[in-house]
């Protein structure tokens, strides 16, 4: 079942989610979307290691700009409508 309205809400606190600073309850419920969907575990999964990339690149902070600019090349909008 497509749920992409719900994909598209979770997916607008990603970027908090991968930082560790998105709320306990969105968190839970992200997580709990992620066991049942496996286009926003992949999102996830990529979002995780370009940040990881990123920061053991530039290990002192990540620009709140250079993170939206991120979220943006890894074209989550094109993502949601696949298919
Ligand atoms: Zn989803």
């Amino acid at each position: 079942m497509k749920n992409k309205g719900h994909c598209e809400d979770l997916l607008a606190s990603l970027s908090d989610y991968v930082d560790g600073t998105l709320d306990g309850q969105l968190c839970e419920a992200l997580e709990q979307h992620l066991q049942s969907c496996h286009n926003c575990t992949v999102v996830v999964n990529t979002l995780r290691r370009t940040v990881e990339l990123y920061q053991q690149e530039e290990p002192d902070a990540m620009p709140e700009a250079v993170h939206q600019r991120l979220l943006h090349r890894l074209q989550l909008d094109d993502f949601l409508h696949e298919g």
